[in-house]
Order: C-alpha cells, then sequence, then structure tokens
C-alpha cells in the first residue's frame, strides 16, 4: 500500500515547521524570562484554529500536550487566560512574515503555478467583511457607531485579499488588513483607506507579482483606480449601479462612431449563451474624463433567465479576451462564498468570541484564524492525503469533527500521521505503509 505523497514544501507538516520557525523570529514583548513563550502562545493559537476547536475553553480542556507538542512543536501550552494575556500586546502587523512564509512554500513548491489566470497573472480579490459586533464589548480598535439614544455599537471589520481562480474552489489568502480605529485618531477607518494600506503592504511584500484586482462596484471610482495604476495593478471592476445612465449615454455616443463591439458565444456544455458589448478608452464618469477605462457588458441566457453584469478594466477587450475577463469579473463571489461562508460556516467559527481583549486580541485571533485557513487551503490544493479524507468523509465539517476526535483520542507524529489515520483507519497507519518518494 503506498500513501499519496505531498510535495515537500507544501506538506502540513513542512508548513508548521515553517510557522514555528517563524513565530521564534518574532521580538518578545515581555521582559524577563516567562513562563510561556510567545512562540508556544501563538503556536498554541494557531492550533485552537487549525482543529477548529468551538471555544478556547473547549480547545483548553480538551489539550492533550502530547500532541500539540509533537506535532504542533509547542514546548508548554498555555491555558485560556495566559493565551489571552500574552497575544494580547501583539500587533496584528507583525504577523505579516508568517502570511508571506506560507505564501511562498506555496510559490517555491508550485502549487501556485494552478492558480494562474492569464499569462501569467493571478486574480486577487478584495473584499470587506465584519465578524463582531456588539453594544457591551469593546476594545480600542472597535469601530464605533454612535446612535441617537445615546448607546454605541462597537464592531470589527477585516478586508480579506486572496488569490481565486474561476475553475478553482481554493483560494488563497494573504495577509488581510484589520479596518480598525487607528492609532492616534478618534475616527473610524473605513474599506477605502484599508485598501489603500493593503495594496502598499502587497506591493511591498510581493514586488512582482503579476495581478488582477478584482473588486465589486463600489470599488470603480477615481482615487481607487488611481492608486491601483500606482502600484502598477491591473483591474476588473464592477460598474456601480447609479453610473448606469451615465454608461448608456456614452455607449451610445461611441455606437455612433462605430466604437462598439459586439460578440456572442454559445458554451454548448452548459447551455449558456453570452452576448458582449465593449468598447475602449472611454472616460470613467463626468468629474473624472481623462481616467480612460475599458468598458464591457455582458448579459447570460439561461433559457428564459437573462442576468445582466457590466465591469471597466484597463485589459485590452476584443473578441479573444471579452469571455475570459467577464469570468475574472465574475470570481469575484469566490472571496465571499470560499472565504468568508467557509470561515463562518464551515468550522472556522469566525463569528465567535475566543477573547476580545482592550488593545489587540480580537484582530491578533482573527488574523491567526486566517493563516489557519490559510494552511488548511494550500493542503486543499497540494495535498493527496487531505484530498482523499476530505472525499471520503463528504464535507469539511465531519473531516475536522474526526481530525479533533484523533488529535484528542490518540498518539500522534505528525498531521501526515493524523492525515494517514483518517484515511486509513487507526490500525493500518504509518508502520506499513511505503512512502511514494515519486
Ligand atoms: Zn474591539
Amino acid at each position: 500500500m503506498v500513501a499519496p505523497q505531498a510535495r515537500q514544501h507544501r506538506s502540513a507538516d513542512a508548513l508548521l515547521g515553517l510557522l514555528r520557525r517563524g513565530f521564534a523570529d518574532l521580538a518578545e514583548h515581555r521582559s524577563g524570562q516567562p513562563d510561556i513563550s510567545l512562540p508556544d502562545a501563538l503556536m498554541a493559537a494557531f492550533a485552537l484554529f487549525a482543529l477548529k476547536s468551538p471555544s478556547l475553553l473547549a480547545f483548553d480542556q480538551e489539550r492533550t500536550e502530547g500532541n500539540l507538542q509533537r506535532v504542533y512543536g509547542i514546548e508548554r501550552v498555555p491555558c485560556d487566560t495566559a493565551m489571552r494575556e500574552i497575544l494580547e500586546p501583539v500587533e496584528p502587523e507583525f504577523l505579516r512574515p508568517l502570511c508571506t512564509h506560507v505564501f511562498r512554500a506555496l510559490q517555491r513548491g508550485k502549487g501556485l503555478e494552478e492558480m494562474v489566470f492569464v499569462e501569467g497573472h493571478y486574480l486577487l480579490a478584495l473584499d470587506g467583511t465584519g465578524y463582531f459586533s456588539s453594544k457591551q464589548m469593546h476594545c480600542a480598535s472597535c469601530l464605533e457607531r454612535h446612535h441617537r439614544h445615546g448607546t454605541i455599537t462597537y464592531s470589527h471589520q477585516i478586508l480579506g485579499a486572496a488569490l481565486i481562480h474561476p475553475d478553482r474552489r481554493e483560494v488563497m489568502p494573504l495577509m488581510p488588513e484589520p479596518i480598525v480605529k487607528q492609532d492616534g485618531t478618534e475616527k473610524n477607518d473605513c474599506e477605502r483607506h484599508a485598501a489603500q494600506r493593503l495594496i502598499t503592504k502587497l506591493r511591498q511584500d510581493h514586488p512582482h507579482l503579476k495581478l488582477i484586482v478584482t473588486e465589486d462596484s463600489l470599488s470603480s471610482n477615481a482615487p481607487h483606480i488611481q492608486m491601483l495604476q500606482d502600484h502598477p495593478l491591473h483591474y476588473i471592476l464592477g460598474v456601480k449601479e447609479g453610473d448606469h445612465a451615465y454608461w448608456c449615454k456614452h455607449v451610445a455616443a461611441a455606437e455612433q462612431a462605430g466604437r462598439v463591439t459586439y460578440y456572442e458565444r454559445n458554451d454548448s456544455e452548459t447551455g449558456l449563451r453570452h452576448r458582449f458589448r465593449f468598447v475602449s478608452a472611454m472616460p470613467l464618469n463626468e468629474a473624472h474624463a481623462a481616467l480612460r477605462v475599458n468598458f464591457l457588458e455582458c448579459w447570460e441566457e439561461d433559457g428564459d433567465q437573462v442576468q445582466h453584469c457590466s465591469w471597466v478594466t484597463d485589459l485590452r477587450v476584443n473578441k479573444g479576451t471579452v469571455y475570459q475577463i467577464m469570468r475574472g469579473g465574475r470570481a469575484r463571489w469566490r472571496i465571499e462564498n470560499e472565504t468568508f461562508n467557509t470561515l463562518k460556516n464551515q468550522g472556522y467559527h469566525f463569528e465567535h468570541t475566543y477573547g476580545h481583549g482592550y488593545q489587540h486580541l480580537s484582530v491578533v485571533l482573527a488574523v491567526l484564524m486566517r493563516l489557519a485557513f490559510c494552511v488548511d487551503q494550500v493542503q486543499q490544493l497540494c495535498c493527496p492525503l487531505f484530498q482523499a479524507g476530505w472525499a471520503k468523509l463528504g464535507s469539511k465539517r465531519r473531516l475536522w469533527e474526526r481530525m479533533r476526535v484523533l488529535f484528542y483520542d490518540y498518539v500522534l507524529d505528525s498531521m501526515r500521521h493524523l492525515f494517514e489515520a483518517l484515511l486509513y483507519g487507526w490500525k493500518k497507519t504509518a508502520p506499513i505503509l511505503a512512502v511514494d518518494s515519486s
């Protein structure tokens, strides 16, 4: 019997080793010789999310030190209170190198190649989401909404960034940008400012990555497009609902000048018919006439149902490219569906409060959860053992449940050991398996 072998760089154990070394490189913020090290506290929080424990208390009660030591390399596992105390002062931005390490490992292992969209370019989806809201619990990072009757709603949001592909369920998350109250200001942060910070830092982390940004219609404004161009990023952006009259007028004028192209395409496999209309070098709007964009519209016909969408892009639109550009624009929903819904509904407990703290804790935990999600996505993309285990159990929920049971009840050496137990049953694990070295 031969167990499927994951490529070295992207195996779960290799990634855990990478994270452990990355955590160990972070500066310790406490003086003296603390009982529990910062890398141990960070790795324990990561394990909490990797194992999808429903709460910190459950993790604390069920933890089996042996497995946490052997599989996650944690020397001393903190109790829930200690974990919160140690992580509270950690700046979320400190965790950025970890996200980059995982991404580079995937790049080195050639796993990222499967995500290429067109001509060496990746599709990058940006989307903000809220994950916490309360009228009582709050911290210094909370966004505040003051109501007329004097009460305040506190909340946290995060701007997610992920590489996506129209044909793949996996998404590859990059370091998110928390939408939080910024140091030294009383004003609330907003998604637009967060996008600016995210893109600036993204370019510092990945200066040469070829990217096409795909976003919803809130993003198709001149300052944002200018910023994308400055960093240099291509874009496919939804068109604002309120801008339709403007586009109708200008497309009609372009039509008179013979500049509009029509194109139709029937997909025999899906039975869908796509009708396109596009025109190049159009002024974005009256206020920013100098900013030229290519405009495309698509009518997708499925029997009697017709769905209409429109985008602006800097990619060259012609009969050879328009179908693919439309697919890129529509793939944006994957960040909502595959990222946020997975985090919220498939075992990650994204909206559960593991601890709020008074400054950074809530944000640090949200970033660590996304890091766990990122490692899982690498497994889903590249690890045949993980894929086989998931297929066998039929759903992510069952997969996590089974993994947790094995992790808490049996002695394990590694993640590979766990995946093998999952796939072949407990008695038929590692010792009798030959390793496929291909
Ligand atoms: Zn808060």
